[in-house]
């Protein structure tokens, strides 16, 4: 890594909201439209990209697109042109002590990774010495109105070529869409997730149910915070309990794994703060016997693309979230858009991808320029 410190001299902040192609229906909440906010800077004549993307509203998280953007210009911006940065993982190390908006650090800290990327001339991947090989990818579907529905989405994308099925499920949709599931499609790898929809006490006996599906994992059943309740279901149900909003740092990954509340857990970039952090914390999980898989919010291809350079790392033994630009949104802001090859992987350019200024221009939908 370069020897000499460097000091971000100019930012850019962009909004930008891209339409998306179906609406994204899970147990809290809907999304029909991608916003996120796109962050560069520029230090000795280059530029690097990363992506702050937060839910819009708060049904996944307490973070917002506006609470994003407000710790990026009052907190992190001015963090940022009060010092210089040696390498990356220093200044990631550095963000830590914002204990909060994990969106906005991951964004920030994504585009010094590329900034040094650029002025080293290589990818964020191999700053990390990470090898690189194509990434397996799996279709994640939403909920729908009926039955039929759910089943015609899912075979309109496993004609892409995803490896395994995952549907959302919350009390009252769960048994019945299973059940057609394995009917329409037999023992192709399926699991599910919650979003944290269930209470122990109330639905234990729907969740032992589960395990008559032969499900790969079932994500998140329980509330983010209820890894007790968590480690007495993974007790008294043989399917594999996966972790999502539930570790969201390296402080709840320790808990985790002392009350062996998990066997899988869904490392995103976003909810962990970055790429750095999603790193250690897939070295901890791994070192403590656990498997990991590599989620997505899902984000535009800023973040994804980011996310992939670190989708090799020997943890993540399931396939991906993160799925075609195409399966969710009408257009990307990277060029090559992100795609699944017939195989069901995603096969990473050797360069990576490239933030596209032309597409970013044209989905922004405000921006502000701020200079050291
Ligand atoms: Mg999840």
């Amino acid at each position: 890594m370069s020897a000499t410190a460097i000091s971000v001299e100019r930012i850019l902040l962009r909004r930008v909201r891209i339409p998306m192609r179906e609406p994204f229906r899970i147990s809290n909440g809907t999304v029909s439209e991608k916003e996120s906010i796109v962050i560069q800077v520029q230090a000795a004549g280059h530029s690097g990209y990363g992506e702050a993307s937060p839910m819009p509203g708060s049904f996944y998280s307490k973070e917002t697109p506006e609470s994003t953007w407000d710790t990026l210009v009052n907190d992190l911006i001015p963090d940022i042109f009060s010092r210089t940065i040696a390498n990356p993982v220093q200044y990631a190390d550095s963000l830590n002590r914002f204990k909060y908006e994990c969106f906005a650090r991951a964004g920030i800290e994504g585009a010094v990774w590329d900034l040094f990327a650029s002025l080293l001339g290589t990818t964020i991947r191999e700053l990390l010495g990470i090898p690189h090989h194509n990434i397996p990818s799996g279709l994640a579907v939403g909920m729908f109105d009926t039955v039929d529905a759910l089943l015609e989405r899912i075979e309109h994308y496993l004609r892409d070529g995803y490896r395994r099925i995952k549907i959302k499920i919350a009390p009252g949709w769960d048994l019945e869409p299973l059940t057609a599931v394995r009917k329409r499609f037999g023992d192709i790898p399926l699991m599910v997730d919650a979003n944290a929809s269930y209470e122990l006490a109330e639905h234990r006996e729907i969740l032992r149910a589960l395990d008559r599906f032969n499900l790969v994992m079932i994500e998140q059943p329980l509330a983010a915070d209820a890894l007790e309740d968590s480690a007495d279901l993974m007790r008294s149900i043989r399917t594999p309990i996966c972790l999502d909003e539930s570790a969201d740092s390296m402080e709840s990954l320790e808990e985790i794994i002392r009350l062996n509340a998990a066997g899988i857990i869904n490392i995103k970039v976003q909810r962990v703060g970055g790429l750095w952090n999603a790193k250690l914390m897939e070295g901890r999980a791994r070192e403590a016997g656990l498997s990991l898989w590599l989620g997505t919010m899902p984000e535009l291809g800023i973040a994804s693309a980011q996310a992939l350079e670190i989708a090799s790392l020997p943890g993540f033994v399931y396939p991906t979230d993160i799925e075609a630009s195409t399966r969710w949104f009408h257009d990307d802001i990277v060029e090559p858009q992100i795609s699944i090859g017939a195989d069901g992987c995603i096969a990473i350019p050797p360069m990576g991808y490239r933030a596209s200024e032309e597409k970013i221009e044209r989905y922004t939908l405000s921006r502000k320029e701020f200079q050291r």
